[in-house]
């Protein structure tokens, strides 16, 4: 293992990555390569927190920040290979790419993965979807690392209870690996799924703003947009923090903005829709 791989920072500002452009310090930011430099790290690291980051599009730190390590995983977990008729792919994959891999490989099943702008550590950690598909359907098994035992482990998707946006969430453990279905396909049609998916989401989704993606998960039954505008008056549309007028289950927030005002911003919205629909949403972006 050589030292020079580890990249450490203290005092990082994770407004810089986050999608949000919101968010406390983190007292150390290490970019890991490989397993080694993993197993080194988390070894130095047993009595802190530690948690992994994947692109940070659903993710926001408190104001006072996260004491503890933050492990952001890329070198040979940035890869795809084939293995027969599998795929094994890295946690710090982005979703983007791996999608376009699946088109370019005629592979299909993945166009939905095209539009969402996550890591695939990232969505298996939150069971991602969109377009009446989830990371499961198409998820054979997660290779993880357990900080407890330090061993490499997989675990068959069978035996995974993953639910609607709840993924592989076990504690003391960092996602390496996902290891996928390969579903030939035909190459124009899963290019025409892409462009249909991004299109619709260029209709209906507000484009290039700070945001999280959806704020909070859809109750059963219902839309939590459709919740939310119905309980809520002109002016969560407007200001520094906002909701976005085109989807009310989006923001459009201002950049740099304290990350504990957007909580209790959202903290308002439950509480008004509560009040409203006797409904307690649940919130899809995860707070540190
Ligand atoms: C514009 C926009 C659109 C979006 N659309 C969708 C959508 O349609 N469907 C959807 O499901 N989501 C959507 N999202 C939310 C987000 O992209 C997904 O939840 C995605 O899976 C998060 O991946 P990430 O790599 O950014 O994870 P992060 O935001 O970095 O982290 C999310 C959680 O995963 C954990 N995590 C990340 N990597 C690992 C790892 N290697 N090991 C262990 N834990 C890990 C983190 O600790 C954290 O708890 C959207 C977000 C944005 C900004």
């Amino acid at each position: 293992m050589s030292q020079e791989n580890i990249s450490i920072i203290k005092n990082y500002d994770s407004s810089k990555i986050s999608w949000l452009k919101s968010g406390g310090p983190i007292s150390q930011f290490i970019k890991i390569k490989n397993l080694d430099d993993l197993k080194k790290n988390t070894q130095i690291a047993s009595n802190q927190n530690i948690i992994s980051i994947g692109n940070f599009s659903n993710l926001l730190i408190k104001d006072k920040g996260f004491n503890g390590i933050a492990i952001k995983l890329g070198g040979d977990f940035a890869k795809i290979k084939f293995e027969n008729d599998i795929i094994v792919v890295g946690s710090a994959v982005l979703d983007n790419y791996f999608s376009k891999y699946c088109y370019q490989n005629s592979i299909q099943g993945y166009e939905f993965l095209f539009t969402i702008p996550g890591t695939v550590g990232g969505n298996i950690y939150m069971n991602a979807g969109c377009y009446g598909k989830e990371i499961k359907d198409y998820l054979i098994s997660v290779i993880f690392y357990d900080m407890k035992s330090k061993e490499v482990k997989e675990e068959k998707i069978e035996n995974l209870d993953f639910t609607y946006r709840r993924g592989f969430q076990k504690k003391n453990t960092i996602i390496l690996y996902g290891k996928f279905k390969k579903i030939s396909g035909n190459k124009t049609k899963i290019k025409k799924q892409m462009e249909l998916y991004e299109q619709n989401r260029n209709d209906t989704q507000p484009q290039r703003v700070n945001c999280c993606g959806s704020i909070f998960k859809n109750p059963p039954n219902h839309n939590a947009w459709k919740l939310i505008k119905l309980s809520l008056d002109e002016s969560f549309y407007e200001g520094p923090i906002r909701l976005s007028k085109k989807h009310s289950n989006f923001f459009e927030n201002d950049p740099n903005i304290s990350a504990d005002k957007v909580i209790k911003f959202i903290e308002t919205i439950k509480s008004k829709v509560n009040q409203k629909y006797q409904i307690i949403l649940d919130q899809e972006l995860i707070i540190v």
